[in-house]
């Protein structure tokens, strides 16, 4: 008789999506003449821009003739992508990473579960709470855990990290040093960021101890201010402990067409092993490659009319996010995040726990966000809103919200 990965009946159900849409359908059903407005989805909502189009089209025709049609993508990607990559993501920046350091992949959220198989199931790993759930569930399939603590409402044998207002959603060094630290800057789902400054920290942190950061970037596009990094890599020493995840689903819109990269730094060593060397061997192994049209598109982002048609897509989310960070904290509310991240985390009033918030908010103003206990113990009393809709619909929601 075959047995299954039993590791995956220790995990928690998903019920935070499943449980928002329900709720949202049942009051539509219940209330049809009302005109609910999601300000839940993490999820882009702008077309893709021009370029982005012309190049799909032009690549598209490439693969309907002999002469310029491609098969299997090199297994790293292709050259011209991670040229552009180096050179925009980092050249400019004044990190030293190289074309071949790059990994082209389908996203972020892949990688993000995929990287930990290259390291021992022995290894204890640090995430934040709340945390974006992947990094944790991803470690609980792979048997990185202990069983699930029902009274408190946390994994056993895994290091929590605190993200509260007390710390500006930026955790402490861990006293327990973990062997696997995850950091999500700009924050999803709080919309924090980190200076250069703290970020240094972990990066020594993480060399003196032997414990790698596993770092997640995908809403490096969003950060506006001077002194927070766009890149792990802008730190000293990081060439020696951190892997890059990035996406361009949110700075350019492709969730839909599925591009992202990481980045393994051939100085990341255990031993005498290198990172770099495993993760290529299991690129190589498990994966055939982004779509030649997606890669193209993808190198299309750092032309420059790209960049500039970009800038202004990514523009029109900051400015939600900056409407309803504004309005709500004119109106009373204690509102984070916004200022560097398409979220806004504000927490409930009154004391009220996320979930009632939630019913609150769809009840009195029609309005759907998203409750901040679904991310993590630390998340309950807070609620996070997303900068993706339509700025008209988002003025409606937060006047709603106003006049509550
Ligand atoms: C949206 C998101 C990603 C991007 O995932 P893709 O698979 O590239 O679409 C990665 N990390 C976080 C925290 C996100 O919110």
């Amino acid at each position: 008789m075959f047995k299954i990965n039993d590791n995956y009946l220790r995990l928690q159900g998903s019920y935070l999506f499943s449980t928002v849409a329900k709720k949202t359908n049942a009051f539509m059903e219940k209330n049809p003449d009302r005109k609910v407005i999601r300000l839940g989805i993490g999820d882009v909502t702008q077309p893709l821009a021009p370029v982005i189009i012309d190049t799909l089209h032009k690549a598209v025709e490439e693969m309907g003739h002999a002469e310029t049609f491609r098969g299997y993508a090199p297994d790293l990607g292709y050259e011209f992508l991670r040229k552009a990559i180096a050179e925009n993501d980092y050249r400019s920046r004044g990190c030293e990473i190289t074309a071949d350091e790059i990994f082209v992949s389908d996203g972020a959220k892949s990688d993000s579960g995929n990287i930990q198989e290259i390291f021992s199931t022995d290894n204890t790993i640090a995430v934040c709470d709340p945390v974006y759930t992947v990094y944790l569930d991803t470690n609980v399939m792979a048997g990185r855990t202990g069983e699930f603590d029902t009274a408190a409402g946390c994994f056993k044998n895994v290091i929590y990290m605190p993200c509260l207002a007390e710390n500006n959603f930026v955790p402490e060094l861990p006293g327990q040093v973990p062997d696997m630290i995850y950091l999500c800057f700009p924050n999803n789902p709080t919309g924090a960021a980190i200076t250069k400054e703290r970020l240094q920290e972990w990066v020594d942190y993480a060399n003196k101890n032997g414990s790698v950061i596993i770092y997640d970037a995908a809403y490096e596009a969003y950060i506006t201010e001077e002194d927070v990094p766009h890149s792990i890599y802008e730190c000293k020493g990081a060439r020696t402990c951190a892997i890059e995840l990035h996406s361009f689903s949110k700075n350019a819109g492709f969730t839909g067409l599925r591009l992202g990269y990481t980045v393994v730094p051939k100085d990341l060593m255990c031993g005498d092993v290198s990172l770099h060397s495993l993760w290529a061997r299991r690129h190589g192994t498990k994966f055939n490659g982004a779509p030649y049209i997606v890669q193209r598109a993808g190198e299309a982002v750092y032309s420059e009319e790209g960049k500039k048609q970009l800038q202004e897509q990514v523009a029109y989310y900051q400015k939600n996010a900056k409407y309803i960070f504004e309005h709500l904290k004119s109106a009373g509310y204690e509102v984070y995040g916004g200022v560097n991240a398409p979220y806004i985390w504000l927490k409930a009033p009154n004391g009220m726990t996320s979930w009632e918030f939630f019913d609150f908010l769809l009840e009195k103003a029609n309005v759907v966000g998203t409750p901040g206990s679904g991310f993590g113990k630390c998340g309950e009393n807070y609620f996070r809103l997303t900068a993706f809709g339509s700025f008209e619909n988002t003025v409606e929601a937060i006047k709603r919200i106003e006049a509550l």
